[in-house]
């Protein structure tokens, strides 16, 4: 039996480290001693595994064996029938040989209009690991992204898990927090691949979620047409599958996804950085932002802000950097990224109306906002001493370490934390699963209407409780939750959301 208390010291992981500001919260507010024991460790912690058969490939043949295939004539495949991938390879499917004039040698081939040699390696099974993490239900059914991404882990999902039970809480929204996905990097895959995997990752997964259940959504790697075959694979040859739409939010809206959904992230910072302007008696226009991750959150904000008259100065992701400080134009950016085919990355490098830095140098940008928008752990504590600017909104999930936090604070660098600045995705998730649930579908402006009401109020409420001062309008009430004392943002956020689970426990009791 583990009869280690809930206050003695902790082993430091991926995991402890997210959850520091847990305890302080929980600390601060005295929170029952069982309700910090159900939070503090995950409900469930699924791990299986999933198989899917891999299709042959064409993969770049070893420089050193390059000199014995010297003589090797072009072969001429059908282009329609080889998938390029990242790595230089490609998949081969067998509508390459159409009308193909291929010369091999063993097992190697020299493609016509492609520089060099390349050997083929058979298709053959490949098993990859698959994850699922309950944290909490005790507000509503379990709800969080998948996530197919080579760098996951058993301990991240634990804290991406959690941080959905806290967001879900904060955005007021009648769900617990889950996460989940495969460890996998689906740029390694062909689309026939993608599909396979995802259609099996559903099968192993179909007994532990649904739509009162665990609703899954999109994350890193997965999107709209990964929620359409996860939807197709749960409902399959159910009797009254049209009532289980809702078991995957996320979806593309002519299956049942919500208006307003692909841009709920990008929105709803955008509504918390307008909050904190109007804070201000001012507004976004004008002012300047940096941002990390130019996918799903990333572009969505730069355009919404942009909008709003706020100025794109630098842009980083995985590709590379690049800097305009006369302000980049978003749109025609968007346009590079995702509607040029040979942009296969999908990554600003290579922007050519852009000077290209380097990574270390984006944080060097002075401007308002800082804006990470795509993995966790980015705002290191030396990365926090360089930033120029005077806010950092948070989009990704944790993208700042508790010493960035510290180093923030001791600069002043105010913070919209991410589980209220990305919060809009999850609530409109919300709206999303009421609609399937209803069978309705409501407009653009219906859904953003909404989200903006839901997030700037508890905006305010988290506001109200880092400066305390409890305040009660006909329209909004932080007395219940203001704790004598100011906080910083991030832990006024994690006392709004324990307070709300808090209340389900000493109000429904524990059931035994
Ligand atoms: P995405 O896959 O659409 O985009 C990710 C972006 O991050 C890409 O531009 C990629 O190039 C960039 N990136 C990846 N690795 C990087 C690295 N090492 N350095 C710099 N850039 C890198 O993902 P997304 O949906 O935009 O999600 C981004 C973040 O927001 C994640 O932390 C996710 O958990 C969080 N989030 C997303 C949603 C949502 O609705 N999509 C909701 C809440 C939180």
């Amino acid at each position: 039996m583990n009869l280690r208390r809930s206050d003695e010291p902790r082993r430091s992981t991926v995991y402890t480290e997210a959850m520091e500001v847990f305890h302080r919260a929980a600390g601060l507010i005295g929170l029952d001693r069982r309700v910090r024991m159900e939070l503090e460790e995950p409900d469930y912690e699924h791990i299986f595994y999933v198989t899917v058969k891999l299709h042959t490939r064409l993969a770049p043949l070893p420089q050193a064996e390059e000199a014995k295939f010297s003589d090797l004539p072009d072969s001429e495949l059908l282009p329609d029938g080889l998938e390029p991938l990242l790595d230089g390879s490609f998949v081969f499917k067998r509508r390459a040989l159409i009308g193909a004039n291929a010369q091999m040698r063993d097992g190697v081939l020299r493609l016509k209009g492609k520089a060099g040699l390349y050997k083929v390696i058979p298709g053959r099974p490949e098993r990859f690991k698959a994850y699922r993490v309950q944290h909490n239900q005790a507000r509503g059914p379990y709800k969080g992204g998948i996530r197919f991404h080579q760098d996951v882990s058993l301990d991240l999902f634990k804290v991406l898990a959690a941080e959905m039970t806290w967001k879900t809480a904060i955005a007021d929204v009648p769900f617990g927090g889950a996460k989940g996905g495969i460890k996998v990097d689906p740029r390694s895959l062909s689309s026939e691949e993608l599909e396979a995997l995802t259609l099996r990752y559903m099968y192993r997964l179909k007994p532990l979620i649904g739509p009162d259940l665990d609703i899954p959504a999109p994350d890193v790697g997965t999107d709209a047409s990964v929620m359409g075959l996860l939807l197709r694979q749960y409902t399959d040859g159910e009797r009254e599958r049209h009532k289980l739409r809702g078991v995957v939010t996320g979806k593309d809206t002519r299956i049942g996804g919500s208006e307003g959904r692909v841009r709920a992230t990008g929105q709803g910072l955008a509504y918390c950085i307008q909050e904190w302007f109007a804070d201000r008696g001012s507004t976004p226009a004008g002012s300047t932002f940096i941002l990390q991750g130019f996918g799903n959150v990333g572009s969505n904000a730069a355009e919404i802000l942009g909008g709003l008259g706020a100025k794109l100065l630098a842009v980083n992701d995985a590709g590379g950097t690049i800097y305009d400080p006369n302000g980049l134009a978003v749109q025609d950016l968007v346009a590079y990224v995702y509607d040029n085919p040979s942009n296969l990355r999908r990554t600003v490098a290579g922007y050519p109306k852009a000077q290209q830095i380097s990574k270390t140098d984006l944080w060097d940008v002075p401007c308002d906002i800082c804006i990470p928008a795509a993995l966790g752990g980015e705002i290191t504590g030396p990365v926090a001493e360089r930033l120029k600017c005077k806010i950092v909104a948070e989009g990704a999930n944790g993208p700042t370490t508790p010493e960035g936090d510290r180093v923030l604070a001791k600069r002043g660098i105010e913070m919209i934390p991410d589980i209220i600045g990305n919060a809009g995705g999850v609530t409109v998730s919300y709206y999303e699963w009421i609609q399937n649930k209803r069978m309705e579908h409501w407009s653009e402006t219906e859904v953003n209407g909404r989200l903006e009401q839901a997030i700037k109020s508890n905006y305010r409420i988290i506001r109200d409780i880092s400066r305390n001062t409890p305040r009660r309008t006909a329209t909004h009430n932080s007395t219940r939750h203001c704790i004598g004392k100011e906080v910083d943002m991030r832990t006024a956020a994690m006392v709004l959301a324990l307070k709300r689970i808090e209340a389900h426990y000493q109000l429904e009791g524990f059931s035994q």
